[in-house]
């Protein structure tokens, strides 16, 4: 039971409290103190209800339920509550609406039973809505922050201030005033910061952050806004957190500007990747480039697109045992031969002007002073329809130059060779038609039938060449003697060599496996040409014995002989010794055809010979083979 003394000591302060009965919904008041009269603006409180004093006509809707619920609480928890903001319009003018500590505190009576609940106006709330009010400029101050601002007052986050700031950030205007936060932000319920407030709440903690993305409705849709913001707990006088400052800036284009540099810096950095592994892949084609136009076993040159010599490869300093430099720094005109520079420098000056392909022989000077016959040929390496550079070869076709040379003397050989038995017979026909006497006929028509022979063996020559050329001589391999075709074939050419003697000294007798027509060609072939180059030597020796199985046959005559020089190369096809192509006639065909039908046989040959005094040639065939 309270004392009087207690009673008072209760009641006699300057706070406005009164007690009631625990008993809801009604809480009767059981008595109050003057403070509260004062406060409540009511002479008379003691024996009504709570709700008579406190309701929807002097305290705000949440206020009053919160009131409401805290009073049913606090005497099931046994347990003092506050309440940071009541809402409360005071009927006296000089006590406008404002806000109000309350607390509620359940009171033990003798049984110990919570009976009463003994509710004390602690003070007025330092909300900053009345703060502000208090401060004028403090008020302009914050709604011009460059930042938005706001708190959030108790569990509910209700808004109690807000700066423009803020209110532009979210896109909403002030009528959100004194709404809980979801109300007037319902896009933000599943989003992590109702719960960071809650946090910051419970735990007195700060948080803060930096470019925290939040999805607010913006310009009437969702977006997607980034944010440095800071959740400040603020306390009450007695230290606990009943509201929440909220800073924020809008840092949406700083992020995304720095989204953007990033992502231009990657793609920068992958474009220089990309750049210096083409550079790489550049470089290593250009020296792959180079190598395989070093490695080509040909002249290879560049030149730009006016023409100037700008790259020539290793086998141009090696012809012109110059380097790169010293050939790039001449220019190609310098080492062509003078008779063929004026064609050249034309068709190269068409090239350039018409972009078509150059195409030229010429000669060229090279290190030993020699010229050599070259192709040169050009085309342009076109991009985007210019020409970049000219790329351009010279091969040597030195040899090809010669060797048609050759044919076109060989052809004129052959025309003359032909020509001559050919006359021969049309003059011995002629006299045959003016019908001499039969004895001068029989000669006419011989000397006729001769020079028809000769052609004959011309032509078989010219036929035998083409058809080795096209690897298609036929040979009949058969058994024969030796001995006896040898010796056949002497009498045979001698016969059409009335001033020479042709003596077959030795002969070995043995049955040979091989083509006997084609063997009696080489041999016809030595016989009629020692007979040819021995005009003053009469004696021919033919010789033939057996060596380690092999048949070696020799034929030695007394003629003019073969320089060591020309040895090797008399079995060429065409080749035929300078000196002597005026003297004697022929094709340069014998022993070639021949040395093709030895090597068919396995065989060979070789030569012996003192020039002026007579040659020896020998072949050498193999018994079994
Ligand atoms: P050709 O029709 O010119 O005689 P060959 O191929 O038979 O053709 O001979 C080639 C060359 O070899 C001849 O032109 C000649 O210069 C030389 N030659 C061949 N046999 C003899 C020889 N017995 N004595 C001197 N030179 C010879």
């Amino acid at each position: 039971m309270l004392t009087d003394a207690l009673f008072h000591a209760l009641f006699d302060i300057p706070l406005p409290r009164i007690l009631l009965s625990a008993n809801g919904p009604n809480f009767k008041i059981i008595c109050d103190n003057d403070a509260f009269k004062d406060f409540s603006n009511s002479s008379v409180s003691s024996g009504k209800s709570v709700w008579e004093v406190f309701n929807s006509g002097n305290v705000g809707d949440e206020s009053l339920t919160l009131f409401k619920n805290i009073l049913i609480q606090s005497v099931e928890n046994k347990q003092k509550s506050f309440i940071a903001d009541f809402k409360y319009q005071a009927s006296a003018v000089e006590k406008p609406e404002s806000y109000w500590k309350l607390e509620i505190m359940p009171v033990k009576s003798n049984d110990d039973k919570f009976q009463y609940i003994l509710v004390t106006i602690i003070g007025q709330s330092d909300k900053k809505k009345e703060d502000t009010r208090q401060y004028p400029e403090l008020s302009s101050i914050i709604s011009h922050l460059p930042i938005g601002l706001c708190i959030l007052s108790g569990k509910e986050m209700i808004l109690e201030v807000v700066n423009n700031g803020m209110l532009n950030l979210w896109d909403r205007n002030d009528s959100i005033l004194g709404l809980p936060l979801l109300e007037f932000m319902p896009e933000i319920t599943d989003q992590i910061f109702p719960k960071l407030l809650q946090q910051v709440y419970a735990s007195g903690i700060p948080f803060s952050n930096k470019g925290a993305a939040v999805e607010l409705m913006v310009g009437g849709r969702l977006q997607t806004v980034y944010m440095d913001f800071s959740y400040t707990p603020l306390q009450d006088e007695k230290g606990v957190t009943n509201r929440i400052l909220v800073m924020a800036d809008d840092v949406t284009d700083r992020i995304l500007g720095m989204r953007r540099e990033q992502q231009l810096t990657e793609e920068l950095k992958s474009i220089n990747e990309i750049l210096a592994a083409s550079n790489l892949e550049l470089t290593e084609n250009e020296s792959r480039f180079r190598f395989l136009l070093n490695a080509l076993p040909q002249q290879v040159w560049t030149a730009n697109s006016a023409g100037l010599l700008d790259y020539v490869n290793q086998v141009v300093c090696n012809d012109f045992g110059l380097d790169v430099e010293v050939v790039i720094g001449h220019g190609w005109q310098e080492f062509v031969h003078p008779d063929d520079l004026e064609e050249a420098l034309a068709r190269w000056t068409i090239a350039l002007e018409t972009g078509c392909e150059y195409l030229t022989e010429f000669r060229l000077q090279l290190s030993d002073g020699k010229y050599k016959w070259f192709l040169a040929r050009a085309v342009p390496l076109i991009e985007n329809d210019k020409i970049l550079l000219w790329i351009g070869t010279n091969t040597n076709i030195d040899l090809q130059k010669s060797n048609e040379q050759r044919k076109d003397e060989f052809i004129s050989i052959a025309s003359h060779e032909l020509k001559t038995p050919l006359t021969s017979i049309k003059a011995f026909n002629q006299l045959i038609q003016r019908k001499n006497s039969e004895h001068t006929l029989d000669g006419f028509i011989l000397k006729s039938a001769q020079n028809i022979t000769r052609l004959e063996r011309l032509i078989k020559d010219l036929l035998d060449v083409t058809k080795i050329n096209a690897g298609q001589i036929t040979y009949e391999m058969e058994s024969f003697d030796f001995k006896k075709m040898l010796a056949e074939s002497i009498e045979s050419v001698q016969l059409t060599a009335p001033e020479h003697d042709i003596i077959l000294e030795s002969a070995v007798d043995v049955i040979y496996l091989g083509d006997q027509y084609r063997l009696e060609q080489v041999v016809h072939n030595i016989l009629t040409n020692a007979v040819k180059y021995s005009p003053n030597g009469k004696r021919i020796i033919v010789k033939s014995v057996i060596e380690q199985e092999r048949v070696i046959v020799s034929f030695q005559d007394f003629g003019i002989g073969i320089a060591e020089k020309d040895r090797k190369r008399l079995f060429e096809r065409y080749y035929r010794v300078e000196e002597n192509i005026m003297q004697f006639e022929g094709l340069g065909l014998g022993l070639f055809i021949s040395s093709e039908i030895l090597k068919r046989h396995k065989g060979n040959f070789w030569i012996e010979s003192e020039p002026g005094k007579g040659s020896t040639f020998y072949f050498r065939l193999p018994l079994y083979n």
